[in-house]
């Protein structure tokens, strides 16, 4: 029983006490004990109910604080949860049984152009019948599940999806979708690369064995036997540029570089020197302004290579004309420029000119000795030197092939 309840009562005992003790004076030895007794019990309660009192505002306030402080641990739990999924390199959904979104991280936000992250079904979010199929089947199963799904809003995308259900309670589900378009791009090139490769070295290896089991067979034709020698070294021969060029373009793609200080129309102009038999052989006119003192860091093989397979192109891919090389310093950059008035390039080949075994004209590259890997070289060197390669062509009427890479020009001089 609560006894301190009783405090008021005594205190009004206390009191009756003390008014029989005025009013009846035979009484009033009892009556002042009374007083003594109730009042002291009275004031008791009063005391332990205020000290009472004390402690529960104490341990309110104590109470209060400590759920605010855990209040503000779960906001930050949830804020360092959310950090953690927006920083994720994928696209993350948290869903209800019903497929309606609860969460989409910012990376899938901005993907499907999520404003409001509620309530919308997931299909209407993805318009991807693949992504439903797979969440339904994890709602029924309750068994994580993941698949290659093609998505084709808002843009195409191939995405590895995976969805599985929370582990404790409430029947929600979390879908991860990884973008993995680059990655099979980068297989289906590597894919084709190699049936390329395998096919330009067979093309000559076959040549090569038909022409030498002739031979073999006791062929006594001098003449014929003299052709065929010949052309078995000359598939010998390409065999040779191609497995060259292959290592060429290996080692621009592993992307390092020893890089000095070179004078870039020395360069251009030894190419030049180089590559001006050949033009006069097919009365083209080879001109060259050599500049002063452009220099840019770089590798010396690899900027000659540059510079060599585009003259050699503009020369292959002409049949008369002329074929002008220049060299200039523009905000930073060096710009070397090979125009010709040549063959030109179709515009719908031109974004793929860059591509490794792309050409516009097998039979003609083949008659120049072309690999087909020229351009594809000239593209990753250029950018292994921080610098950018561009075309511009019309059939029939000619090509200009620019290259610009970081440079300056040489103060000493
Ligand atoms: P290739 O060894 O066949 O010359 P490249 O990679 O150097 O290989 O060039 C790819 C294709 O681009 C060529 O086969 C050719 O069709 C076209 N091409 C390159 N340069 C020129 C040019 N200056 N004029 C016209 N076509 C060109």
């Amino acid at each position: 029983m609560n006894w301190l309840k009783f405090a008021p009562v005594m205190g009004v005992l206390a009191f009756l006490a003390a008014a029989v003790g005025y009013f009846v004076p035979e009484a009033r030895g009892v009556a002042l004990a009374a007083v003594a007794g109730f009042g002291l019990a009275s004031l008791l309660g009063w005391i332990e109910t205020a000290r009472r009192y004390d402690f529960g505002l104490k341990e309110g306030e104590r109470l209060r604080s400590e759920i605010m402080g855990l209040e503000s641990e779960v906001v930050r739990h949830r804020d360092a949860l959310d950090d953690l999924a927006d920083g994720l390199d994928a696209m993350i959904f948290l869903l209800d049984q019903n497929l309606r979104l609860l969460y989409a991280n910012s990376r899938a936000a901005e993907f499907f152009g999520i404003t409001d992250r509620d309530g919308d079904l997931l299909k209407a979010i993805t318009l991807s019948d693949d992504l439903d199929q797979l969440t339904m089947e994890v709602v029924r199963t309750r068994v994580g599940s993941s698949r290659e799904v093609v998505l084709h809003h808002p843009r195409m995308r191939i995405v590895q999806a995976q969805c599985w259900p929370e582990e404790f309670g409430q029947d929600r589900l979390f879908l991860s979708l990884r973008d993995v378009t680059e990655l099979r791009h980068l297989e289906t090139v590597r894919r084709d690369f190699v049936a390329n490769v395998s096919h330009e070295l067979r093309t000559p290896m076959t040549t090569i064995r038909a022409m030498a089991e002739t031979l073999e067979e006791g062929e006594d034709d001098g003449e014929l036997q003299v052709r065929y020698l010949g052309k078995i070294i000359r598939e010998v021969d390409r065999l040779t540029r191609i497995t060259d060029d292959l290592l060429t373009l290996s080692i621009a793609e592993s992307g390092t570089v020893q890089k000095i200080e070179c004078d870039f129309g020395e360069i251009v102009g030894s190419v030049v020197t180089q590559l001006e038999k050949k033009a006069k052989e097919k009365g083209l006119t080879l001109s060259f302004g050599r500049p002063v003192g452009l220099l840019v860091d770089g590798n010396e093989t690899q900027l000659t290579q540059i510079v060599f397979n585009l003259v050699d192109n503009a020369i292959n891919y002409s049949n008369e004309g002329e074929v002008k090389v220049s060299t200039t310093l523009d905000h930073g950059m060096v710009e070397f420029r090979v125009q010709d008035s040549g063959l030109g390039i179709g515009s719908e080949h031109l974004p793929r000119i860059f591509e490794r075994f792309y050409r516009v004209d097998k039979g003609r590259s083949r008659a120049s000795g072309g690999t087909g890997l020229g351009l594809a070289i000239v593209k990753h060197l250029v950018e292994l030197h921080g610098g950018e390669v561009g075309v511009e062509s019309a059939l029939n009427r000619g090509s200009t092939f620019s290259v610009r890479l970081p440079g300056r020009r040489d103060d000493s001089l």
